[in-house]
Formats: C-alpha cells, sequence, structure tokens
C-alpha cells in the first residue's frame, strides 16, 4: 500500500490527458496486485488458460486470478509461458497494426533484459530475426537464459552498448528501446522504484534516453520503424522524448488505433503533435506503461554483402545432428569453437553481419559438441523449438521435475540407458543421461532452482 507518492510527480502529471490525480493516489493505496502471462504458442495452447480473462491486445495474453509462486512451477522453466505485465503486452498490438507477422522483419530490442519484449517478438515474427540486446553482462546473462528457455531459433542474444550497433548501419527493420527510466510505472510492485525516485533521476532517465536513441538510430534502416517505450509516468521520459524524437531525427509519428474498451490513454506531446500511449493503472489492468511508434524517412539500407564467418560443420557432423532434430525448414548447422549451432537457413548472411560488427552470446539453438561415442546434446536443444520429439523422452511427476530442476539426484525406474529427455507435462525440461546404476543430471548448474522445494 503506497500512502505518499512524490509530490513532484504528481504535479508533472496535471495537464496530461486522463491523468485522475484521486483515482491515480487510490490505485496506488490499493493493494491490488495484477499478475498476467503470456503464453508460447510453440509450447502449450491457451485451452488451458479458457477460464481466465485474455488481455484484449495480445492473443497470448492471461490474466492469473493470483500469483503463483512461479519458480516452482516446472512450466516457467520450461519456457511455457512468460509472466509479463499486460501494457508491455500491447508491442503485440502494434507491430499487429504495422506488419504481417510473417513479413522477413530483422528486428531489434537494443535493451532488452529480462527479455519480455525479446520472447514477444520472436514470437511474433515467424519468418524474422530477433537481435536481443543488453549492455549490463550479468543482465545480458538471465536474457540468454530466458531467450534459451522460449526455445525459438530466430533470436541473437548480443552484449553490447548501443553505440556500437553504429556499425550495422541500416540494418535493422524494427527497432525497440524499451528505455531504462525511473520506474514510476512499477511503484506497486517495486518499493525500490519508489524510494529511489527523485525529479533529478528523472532528468538523469531522460538524457540516458537520449543519448540512447542518438548512439543507435542510424543502425535502423529508411522506412524503419522505431518503438520507444518506459515504464515511467514522467512526461519527461514519455511525451517530451516524442518531442525529442520528433525534433533529432527524420521520423514521423505512427498513430495506433486503440479500442475504446481498452481504456488507454491517447497522448499528443505538446511541440510536435506526436502520439503516444498511456496506460494508467485505475484505466487499465496493468501497471504503469507508455509507448509511441515512428518510421524513419531518412537513413540507408544495409548493403554490406559479409562473407560467410562462420564455420560450417562436416557431413559427418551434420549425419549425426539431423538425428537430434526435427525442422521444417532448411536449417544451417554452424560451429563456434566446438560447439554446434543451428539458425534458420534464411538468417546464415544477417548472422554473419551480426557476428563480424558486435559481441554474440548467443545464436539460433545451440546443439552440443560431437565427442567420440556421438553428440553431446546442449540444454538448449532439449528445451528449443527444433528438438526431434522422437527421442527417447520421459514425462515426470511434478516432484521429480522439481528435483531435476533443483539439480539433485534423481531416482527413475526402466528405462533404457543413453541421453533421455525429461518432460514434465510433455514438455521437455532438459536432458538426464540414464546410466546402468545412476541417472545425471544435466540441467544447467547455473540456472538451478535454489530455493526449498518441499
Ligand atoms: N525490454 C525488457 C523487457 O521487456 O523485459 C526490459 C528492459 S528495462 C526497462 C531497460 C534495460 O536497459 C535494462 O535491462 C538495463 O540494464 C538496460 N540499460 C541500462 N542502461 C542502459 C544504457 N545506457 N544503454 C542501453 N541499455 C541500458
Amino acid at each position: 500500500m503506497i500512502e505518499h507518492l512524490p509530490p513532484e510527480l504528481i504535479t508533472s502529471l496535471q495537464n496530461i490527458t486522463g491523468f485522475h490525480e484521486e483515482r491515480f493516489k487510490e490505485v496506488h493505496r490499493s493493494d491490488e496486485l495484477v499478475t498476467s502471462i503470456r503464453i508460447n504458442p510453440k509450447k502449450i495452447s491457451g485451452e488451458q488458460f479458457d477460464a481466465y480473462a485474455a488481455i484484449p491486445w495480445n492473443p497470448y495474453g492471461y490474466y492469473l486470478p493470483q500469483r503463483p509462486m512461479f519458480t516452482l512451477d516446472p512450466l516457467l522453466h520450461a519456457g511455457a509461458y512468460y509472466v509479463q505485465e499486460a501494457a508491455s503486452q500491447f508491442l503485440w498490438e502494434v507491430l499487429r497494426q504495422n506488419y504481417q507477422r510473417s513479413a522477413p522483419v530483422t528486428a531489434l530490442d537494443l535493451c532488452a533484459a529480462p527479455g519480455g519484449k525479446s520472447t514477444l517478438l520472436s514470437t511474433y515474427f515467424t519468418n524474422g530475426l530477433v537481435v536481443a540486446n543488453e549492455v549490463i553482462k550479468s543482465r545480458a546473462a538471465v536474457l540468454e537464459e530466458n531467450i534459451t528457455k522460449w526455445g525459438n531459433m530466430n533470436v541473437v542474444v548480443t552484449n553490447n552498448d548501443p553505440q556500437q550497433f553504429q556499425r550495422l548501419e541500416g540494418f535493422f527493420d524494427v527497432m525497440v528501446v524499451d528505455a531504462p527510466c525511473s520506474g514510476s510505472g512499477l511503484f506497486r510492485r517495486d518499493n525500490e522504484a519508489l524510494e529511489e525516485w527523485s525529479i533529478s533521476n528523472v532528468e538523469l532517465c531522460r538524457k540516458r534516453q537520449q543519448r540512447i536513441l542518438q548512439d543507435a538510430y542510424t543502425c535502423l534502416k529508411k522506412e524503419g520503424m522505431l518503438i520507444y517505450s518506459t515504464c515511467s509516468y514522467s512526461p519527461a521520459e514519455n511525451e517530451e522524448m516524442v518531442d525529442y524524437i520528433l525534433q533529432h531525427f527524420n521520423v514521423q509519428p505512427v498513430r495506433i488505433a486503440v479500442d475504446k474498451d481498452w481504456n488507454i490513454t491517447e497522448t499528443i506531446s505538446e511541440a510536435k503533435q506526436g502520439y503516444g500511449y498511456r496506460f494508467f493503472p485505475y484505466a487499465v489492468r496493468s501497471e504503469g506503461f507508455f509507448v509511441a511508434a515512428f518510421l524513419k524517412n531518412d537513413g540507408t539500407v544495409f548493403t554490406d554483402s559479409i562473407k560467410g564467418n562462420v564455420a560450417a560443420a562436416t557431413t559427418k557432423e551434420t549425419a549425426e545432428i539431423n538425428k537430434w532434430i526435427s525442422y521444417a525448414r532448411p536449417v544451417c548447422f554452424f560451429k563456434i569453437k566446438d560447439t554446434i549451432l543451428a539458425m534458420d537457413a534464411a538468417q546464415m548472411q544477417a548472422l554473419s553481419a551480426i557476428r563480424s560488427n558486435l559481441y554474440v552470446k548467443k545464436a539460433g539453438v545451440e546443439i552440443g559438441e560431437i565427442k567420440n561415442k556421438g553428440l553431446v546434446p546442449a540444454h538448449a536443444l532439449a528445451v528449443s523449438e527444433i528438438l526431434n520429439h522422437e527421442l527417447p523422452s520421459v514425462e515426470v511427476s511434478k516432484e521429480v521435475a522439481l528435483d531435476f530442476l533443483s539439480r539433485q539426484e534423481i531416482t527413475l525406474e526402466n528405462i533404457k540407458p543413453g541421453w533421455t529427455v525429461i518432460q514434465y507435462n510433455s514438455l521437455p525440461l532438459g536432458w538426464i543421461k540414464v546410466l546402468p546404476a545412476r541417472v545425471n543430471n544435466y540441467y544447467p548448474v547455473e540456472w538451478r532452482i535454489l530455493m526449498k522445494t518441499k
């Protein structure tokens, strides 16, 4: 329950369309916590969520009646869903109004950790490529984990400063800048954001947002779309940033049609009349959020012909790997050191350009390493969309699934020796190797559940 909101924040909002001071204060005083998820259509169907309220602007979004202990749900670790604010899921609607899902779009999520927008983008663009970038190393590791669990092959995770994207001039069709911000939109669930809030921090955030945009802008193609968002209420980080973007870059504002029943507020920036979309928690069942979109008028289109800079897997290796995967489209296998990875063949040229210019933490799906006795499969393969589901597998109870995810020893009876996919609710969680006298647990140590599961 929040009794005292920063008075400077309230003052700054007085002239904003849709702002109601009393309702704003009241919604912060209430203990209401909205919980929503977005399911992964490659892993589960929405049928089992039929009883829950759907998020109207995302076909895969649902409100949960209460907040479960997500860490103790094996389905979360299997990448079956992502816990995401309903408002953030509006990115789907912005894309839907502007791009066919099958369009061969190359999208950049510049400020991507922990991966909410990137997983959404990778689901949305069925023939696209998503570059999920995070500048902070520790957060890039979390991003990599979430992207791996989501399991789509069409993602490259990078760990670069926005400025380094200048090397890929005119490369991206879509650039999402979900900017680091003062975080007032999350006050209800993040006490720290409230304690740390100050006008000077809003100013600092605004400057940082401007710098990020200036640094990375050139990597957006001519006619490409810039989508800017924050989880702040401050006009300085929202409508004033819309004006900043319209003043400093040759772009035009994009208007998004919003159903009036959604109660999303359209705002118009003061100086340049750009559109913005605000989510106030007393109007929309969500935490606070702001989004605006722009189309780039000027600029170039990336044309460098990059020579393949990845080593292809050998014919023998390919024959071995083919037993482990199943995918409807052509796939390329390539090697980084001894690890074999897979990427949709259509994305290999883009991947070469990205690898030549940025620090790539993860590309496509890691398949594993070929040793004397054949493939030692990577965890990523087990939870990916390209796993061959004809491989040996074992379905386990929730208790055993949690033991597996905690990297404890597990015992299973009557299973044939060898690499086996361990599944919960028919969804792969990872690999075990069954030996004559024991079962080895191959769940990644760094991702294991640390809390007590019993
Ligand atoms: N898009 C993410 C999602 O949907 O899950 C949330 C992104 S969060 C609002 C902003 C991110 O920007 C953080 O991960 C933060 O580490 C990163 N960041 C912080 N400073 C940055 C900078 N100077 N340039 C780019 N990104 C930065």
